[in-house]
C-alpha cells in the first residue's frame, strides 16, 4: 500500500450546507502533512471523514488501502478537537480507557510522553488547564502504534511552552512508516514541521503540494501565501 488515504470525489453535506465537495486527494506514507484553511473551510470534516466516524453522501474513499469500516475506524488515531475523555477521569484512568479500546496502544510510549509532558498521572482530567488537556489528549493518540495518525487543530488556543512541547512530541514519535495529518489554521507557529500541505476552503481542495517547492515557488513562508489568501 503506497497511499494511505484516497479521496475520489467525496462530497459531504450537512442539511443544506456543504462542508466537502467534489473533493479528490491521494495521500502517500511516510510525511506530516498541515492540512490548512480558515474556520468552516471542511478541516474537520476532512478528519471525520478519514477517521471513519461520518459518512461521505457522494464519492468513494479508501483509508490504508480499504473501505472505510470498523477496521479502518481501529486502525487509524484521530485526535478530535473536542474534549473527548470523561471529567472525572484521572490520568491513570484515561490509559486505562486507551488501552482498553486500542490494542495498538503502548504503554511505554506514553509513559515517556506523560514524562516530556509533565504530567502527572494522578491529576484528574477536570483539573488541568487546556494545555495540559491537549498535552494528555495527544499523548494518548500519538501512542498508539498507528499507520495514520489524524491531529485535528492540536495548537488551538494553547500556550508557547505548551506548543513547543507538542511540535517536539510530534516530530520525535514520528517514523516513516506512518503518516501525520494536521489540521491548523495557525500556520506561522508549525509551517517548519511539514513535508506537504494541503489548502482548502469552503470545502475545496485549492492545492497539494510539497512544502519546501512552495515556498521556492511562491519565494516566501507558507504563513504569508495563508495570508494572502486567506486575510
Ligand atoms: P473547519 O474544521 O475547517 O473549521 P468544518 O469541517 O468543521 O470546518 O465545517 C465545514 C462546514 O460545515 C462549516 O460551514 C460548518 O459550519 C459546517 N458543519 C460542520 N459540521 C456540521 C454539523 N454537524 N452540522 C451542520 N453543519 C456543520
Amino acid at each position: 500500500m503506497d497511499k494511505v488515504l484516497k479521496f475520489k470525489s467525496v462530497t459531504k453535506v450537512y442539511g443544506e450546507k456543504i462542508a466537502l465537495s467534489d473533493f479528490s486527494i491521494e495521500i502517500p506514507k511516510g510525511k506530516i502533512i498541515g492540512l490548512i484553511g480558515p474556520n468552516g473551510a471542511g478541516k474537520s470534516t476532512f478528519m471525520r471523514l478519514a477517521a471513519t466516524l461520518i459518512k461521505a453522501n457522494k464519492g468513494s474513499l479508501e483509508v490504508l488501502g480499504i473501505e472505510p469500516s470498523a477496521k479502518t475506524k481501529a486502525l487509524v488515531s484521530y485526535l478530535p478537537d473536542k474534549p473527548f475523555l470523561y471529567e472525572w477521569m484521572t490520568v491513570d484512568q484515561a490509559i486505562d480507557y486507551f488501552k482498553e479500546f486500542f490494542q495498538d496502544f503502548d504503554e511505554n510510549k506514553m509513559n515517556s510522553l506523560l514524562d516530556f509532558m509533565k504530567i502527572d498521572k494522578k491529576s484528574k482530567v477536570k483539573e488541568l488547564s487546556k494545555g495540559m488537556l491537549e498535552r494528555l489528549n495527544l499523548s494518548l493518540t500519538l501512542s498508539r502504534n498507528a499507520k495514520l495518525y489524524l491531529l485535528d487543530e492540536p495548537l488551538a488556543a494553547v500556550d508557547p511552552t505548551t506548543r513547543d512541547k507538542i511540535i517536539n512530541s510530534i516530530i520525535e514519535n514520528f517514523n516513516e512508516e506512518s503518516t501525520i495529518i494536521i489540521s491548523t489554521h495557525l500556520v506561522r507557529e508549525v509551517e517548519t514541521l511539514f513535508d506537504e500541505v494541503i489548502f482548502i476552503d469552503k470545502g475545496k481542495l485549492i492545492f497539494y503540494e510539497d512544502a519546501e517547492k512552495l515556498r521556492i515557488r511562491k519565494g516566501k513562508p507558507i504563513e504569508d501565501i495563508y495570508k494572502e489568501m486567506f486575510d
